[in-house]
């Protein structure tokens, strides 16, 4: 193995029946950096996860952790990571130290160190107040950070989190990506799955995108996006019959074909930087005569880079939802 690797996947599969969920993964994760696998619900994201984290076998592929095989030696696999899956696992009758010591306890840990620890734990994830008080009370937020807390009790090497915002509500969201930078601030080994693209965008290194069980892309967010041709530009003209001169006038200036719809009065396109051609693109619609009502820049969404890599829009009933909720304005 290479040393400075913490996950290391190649060729994995794994099918349920008819479904091949995972279709030949290969993936690397170094030590000490935080990756995300970005992909649309049902892409394969959750069943990669069990199979690095040693809950399903793999149909095919291998996969290390630390260097250790996760199908020959999973208990030394298990004893390495710490996992947060898309639904908080606390104990709900219990307050957040009894899970905790709960958790230190099935690792084995020595009383005393359980103790310290989950001070420490309750300290740094902002649930000292509420160290003794029933989960049963806490929001979302507090139950995934609790949730989090335990699967850093035994000091994993590698941290794996599934969708560690879904269904919080925007200022948990905030306060959980706080969190995660921190462990990367830390040295925290983390791959985290996500299904949008500005979660990836700010936590990630690296972005590896997954669509029905294959890797269809893998680098930084900003090569992502450079492959996507950049930001994407709205204009609204005030009168259908100027659309084409409206195209003829944006088309040098843009990455893609200029799309006309609306009625003809809103064209969309692709713009390799925002800052510096919108300005240009208003001259040019001027010097054309083109009335312009509005113009909007905006950071690629996941869709958009589906739609470019993949020929087709993110697939899953919500996904739409989940993207224009979290990527389309404020990434
Ligand atoms: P989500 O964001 O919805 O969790 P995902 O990217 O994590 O999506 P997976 O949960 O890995 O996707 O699912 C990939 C595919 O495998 C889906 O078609 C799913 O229905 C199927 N699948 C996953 N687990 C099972 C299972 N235990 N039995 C049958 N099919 C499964």
């Amino acid at each position: 193995m290479v040393a400075d690797l913490a996950v290391q996947a190649h060729g994995l599969v794994k099918s349920f029946g008819e479904i091949r969920a995972v279709d030949g993964v290969s993936l690397e994760v170094p030590r000490g950096a935080v990756y995300g696998l970005l992909g649309p619900n049902g892409a394969g994201k959750t069943t990669t996860v069990r199979l690095l984290t040693t809950l399903l076998r793999p149909d095919g592929g291998t996969a290390l952790i630390d260097g250790i095989d996760v199908a020959k030696d999973p208990g030394a696999v298990r004893a390495r990571i710490g996992l947060t899956g898309q639904y908080a696992a606390v104990e709900e009758r219990l307050t957040p130290r009894e899970n905790l010591s709960l958790i230190g306890r099935l690792y084995q840990l020595p009383k005393r160190e359980i103790a310290g620890r989950a001070n420490e734990l309750l300290a740094r994830f902002d649930l000292e107040d509420a160290g003794d008080r029933i989960v049963k009370e806490f929001s979302g937020g507090m139950r995934r950070r609790l949730d989090i807390a335990m699967s850093l009790i035994a000091r994993p090497s590698v941290l794996f989190l599934d969708e560690p915002t879904t269904g919080l509500d925007p200022r948990s969201r905030l306060a959980m990506w706080e969190l995660i930078e921190e462990l990367g601030d830390d040295g925290t080994t983390v791959l985290l799955t996500t299904q949008y693209l500005d979660e990836a965008d700010r936590l990630a290194e690296r972005i590896i995108v997954i669509d029905a069980g294959t890797v269809i892309a893998n680098g930084t967010a900003d090569e992502l996006k450079d492959q996507i041709g950049g930001d994407r530009i709205s204009v609204s003209i005030a009168r259908p019959e100027n659309a084409r001169r409206a195209v003829e006038a944006l088309a040098p200036l843009c990455t893609s074909g200029v799309v006309v719809d609306a009625g003809g009065v809103l064209l969309s396109a692709f713009i390799r930087s925002g800052d510096r051609v919108v300005p240009q693109a208003i001259r040019a619609l001027d010097d054309a005569g083109v009335d312009v009502l509005d113009v909007e820049v905006r950071r690629p969404t996941l869709d958009d880079v589906f739609l470019k890599l993949t020929g087709h829009a993110a697939a899953g009933d919500d996904a739409d939802d989940g993207v224009a909720g979290g990527s389309a304005v404020d990434s």
